[in-house]
């Protein structure tokens, strides 16, 4: 656990959350400002700053990618689809420094995203 990081706070309960899927390395759960009728928040349990800071050939991202196919089943997306989004740095719009995903769906999307 990194200290002040707002991300593992929710993962210690110490900050509540609407959790959607948990196991031993992944927690899912609700955004709180949700940008899409569904807007989940998929996080490591393992802090990790950024995409930047995993190792390479660390085993979280194919955990990740797992979690994400599961949830598309689990929202019933998978014929209509649905947006995964990481945003990493300033410049990357990333306000929270604990590495996460953001999985979409429920509306049509827009690209280039802005
Ligand atoms: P970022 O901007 O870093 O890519 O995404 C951070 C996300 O975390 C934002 O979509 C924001 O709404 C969400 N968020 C910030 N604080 C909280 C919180 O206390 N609880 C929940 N569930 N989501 C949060
Ligand atoms: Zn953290």
């Amino acid at each position: 656990m990194a200290e002040d990081c707002l991300f593992c706070k929710i993962i210690d309960g110490e900050v509540p959350s609407d959790k959607v899927y948990e196991d031993d390395d992944i927690l899912v759960f609700k955004d709180i400002d949700p940008q899409a009728p569904i807007h989940l928040v998929i996080i490591p349990k393992q802090h990790y700053d950024s995409i930047l800071a995993v190792p390479a050939g660390d085993p979280i991202m194919g955990k990740i990618q797992t979690v994400i196919s599961r949830l598309a089943i689990k929202m019933g997306v998978t014929e209509d689809g649905f947006r995964v989004v990481n945003n990493c740095g300033p410049s990357g719009g990333q306000t929270v420094p604990h590495l996460h995903f953001h999985f979409l769906a429920g509306r049509d999307m827009k690209w280039p995203p802005g």
